[in-house]
């Protein structure tokens, strides 16, 4: 159902952003992608996206998302490779975890960049072709952490919180076009970002990481098992899909329960 759209997913060499990628290929979207790892990793996810489209390799970007030079330069690119930029999704994020009176400030720096700045710079340099051609699709990945908070996070905390206030205030601003802006809220998902929490938590407890993991991890979520990548790519896919435009400005919740309570 996304013949003859074209997506950009950051963050989409590993985790939920290459299960987005993967999930729109699928659908038939052209997709290009962007993200930090070894050469063996980005290979290995060009091929695998690129088999989903039909091609040796799917399109890459190795921009990185603390420079607006590069961002900017990424959205260009997607626009001359795969012709438009269909459809944004701001994925790229990373974590830091400590007290507020120890956090390093260059990490904090940093997080705040990554998890919430590069939206605004890559909606901004989108955001126009996709009013010009008149269709276009943001979906900004935030977090259960964007609607409620836990200790130690602050930087993401609040990265995460300003990524739902953007989501809101762009989608009101671009209400009667033709494009949507939504974020979706996952809560823990089995990715390396959130499994790299299991064992230092089993290690300050003094607990297996079985029980790290059901008891404190994921103390908050219900279901008390991980969100699958699946489950949030196929989320995507539905918001970027031809039955979703009444959906805008909505921080779209995936986490078991977990801000029911
Ligand atoms: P991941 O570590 O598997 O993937 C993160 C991706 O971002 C990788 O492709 C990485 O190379 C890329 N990246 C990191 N820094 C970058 C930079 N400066 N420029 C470009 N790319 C960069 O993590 P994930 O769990 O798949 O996380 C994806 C998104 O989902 C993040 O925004 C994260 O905050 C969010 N999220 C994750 C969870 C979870 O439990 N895993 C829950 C809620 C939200």
């Amino acid at each position: 159902k996304l013949e003859g759209r074209t997506a950009l997913v950051t963050g989409s060499t590993s985790g939920i952003g290459l299960a987005i990628a993967l999930g729109f290929a699928g659908a038939g979207a052209k997709v290009m992608l962007n993200g930090f790892g070894s050469a063996a990793e980005i290979a290995k996810a060009r091929a695998a996206v690129g088999a989903a489209m039909g091609v040796a390799e799917a399109p890459y970007s190795g921009a990185d998302m603390s420079k607006p030079e590069e961002i900017r330069a990424m959205v260009k690119a997607c626009e001359a490779e795969l012709g438009a930029c269909d459809i944004l999704v701001n994925n790229a994020g990373i974590q830091f975890v400590a007290p507020v009176e120890e956090f390093p400030e260059d990490k904090f720096d940093r997080i705040i960049a990554i998890n919430f700045t590069s939206n605004f710079h890559a909606i901004k340099a989108a955001l126009p072709g996709m009013k010009a051609r008149g269709f276009g699709r943001i979906v900004n990945v935030a977090s259960a952490h964007g609607l409620v908070a836990s200790p130690y996070k602050t930087a993401y905390v609040a990265a995460k919180h300003a990524v739902v206030g953007l989501t809101k205030s762009v989608a009101l601003e671009i209400a009667r076009g033709p494009v949507t802006c939504n974020a979706i809220c996952p809560g823990f998902v089995r990715t390396p970002l959130a499994e790299a929490q299991v064992k230092p938590l089993a290690e300050k407890h003094g607990v297996s990481e079985d029980k790290a993991l059901t008891d404190f991890l994921l103390e908050r979520q219900p279901t008390k098992r991980w969100v699958e990548v699946e489950e949030v790519a196929e989320m995507a896919l539905f918001l970027v899909g031809p039955n979703s435009g009444s959906i805008n400005g909505s921080a779209l919740s995936i986490d078991g329960g977990w801000t029911a309570q």
